[in-house]
């Protein structure tokens, strides 16, 4: 039996650690063994285990947001079949990208969380991925066609835009904005957290491309397929194991799965 969750505190107390404040409702680490709070940050700080695996209820599942709007708009007798189906083919999509990033999961470098909250919001966050090089902040794009990138104008009238089958989809690029500023939000409790990387990506999981298309950058959003993605995922960089680890653990507590794990 576990003697210790993640909970919204009904009653305020402090952080057993830190001594800092906790408001009812705060979300913290309790341990009914010991009757202690921990705060987010020291919960991440100082697991017992540097190198645990984050809470197998944190880890969201892949697509479940989606899969429950598919769900929840086909209930309805009078729903739209093609937008209701974009929905699941979104939760497809999901599942699939998810799959192919747990292959690298499986070597020990990389964390994945499906499917996040974003406090204060209807939108969610796709896929997290916490490797050696950064934070993933990763949404999954289930479009066909080609994907491309068209700059117009020079200099200072220069603008990006990313082209998928021959339509302008730069808005996807705009959107990933939120996401970025939520995961900044969340790990800027903690004081080393200024040199961590956010690497936004958009990654087409079924889209068209040529086996020596070059990924690119949109407003410095990647843009790049499943297999690509994987590969940047492998590569070296300032987040050694302890340090991936306390971010996962913080990145699953503050912004929590979309849909509760069944
Ligand atoms: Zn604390």
């Amino acid at each position: 039996m576990t003697t210790n969750r993640l909970l919204r505190l009904r009653y305020p107390t402090s952080c057993h650690r830190c001594e800092r404040d906790l408001p009812r409702g705060t979300k913290a680490r309790w341990d009914s063994a010991s009757h202690n709070a921990a705060c987010l940050v020291c919960d991440a700080e100082n697991p017992a285990d540097p190198f645990a695996e984050v809470d197998p209820e944190l880890r969201g599942t892949a697509g479940g947001s989606a899969q429950a709007e598919h769900d929840r708009r086909a209930s309805r007798p009078d729903h739209n079949k093609r937008s209701t189906d974009a929905w699941r083919k979104g939760a497809d999509g999901e599942r699939h990208l998810s799959k192919v990033l747990h292959k690298e999961v499986g070597k020990g470098r990389i964390v994945v969380l499906d499917d996040r909250a974003i406090p204060g919001s209807r939108a969610n966050i796709d896929h997290l991925a916490i490797a050696p090089s950064g934070i993933y902040v990763i949404d999954a794009k289930n479009y066909t066609g080609k994907v491309e990138r068209r700059v117009d104008g020079f200099l200072r009238w220069r603008t990006e835009h990313l082209i998928v089958d021959g339509k302008d989809q730069t808005k996807l690029v705009t959107g990933m904005d939120h996401q970025i500023a939520a995961v900044r939000a969340a790990i800027d409790q903690l004081d080393w957290s200024r040199g961590v990387p956010i690497v936004p990506v958009l990654c087409f999981v079924q889209s068209d491309w040529g086996l020596l298309d070059p990924t690119f950058t949109v407003d410095n959003v990647h843009v790049l397929w499943p297999q690509a993605l994987r590969r940047r995922l492998r590569r070296d960089g300032p987040l050694d194991g302890s340090l991936r680890s306390k971010l996962a653990r913080l990145l699953a507590a503050e912004l929590s799965p979309a849909v509760p794990s069944g």
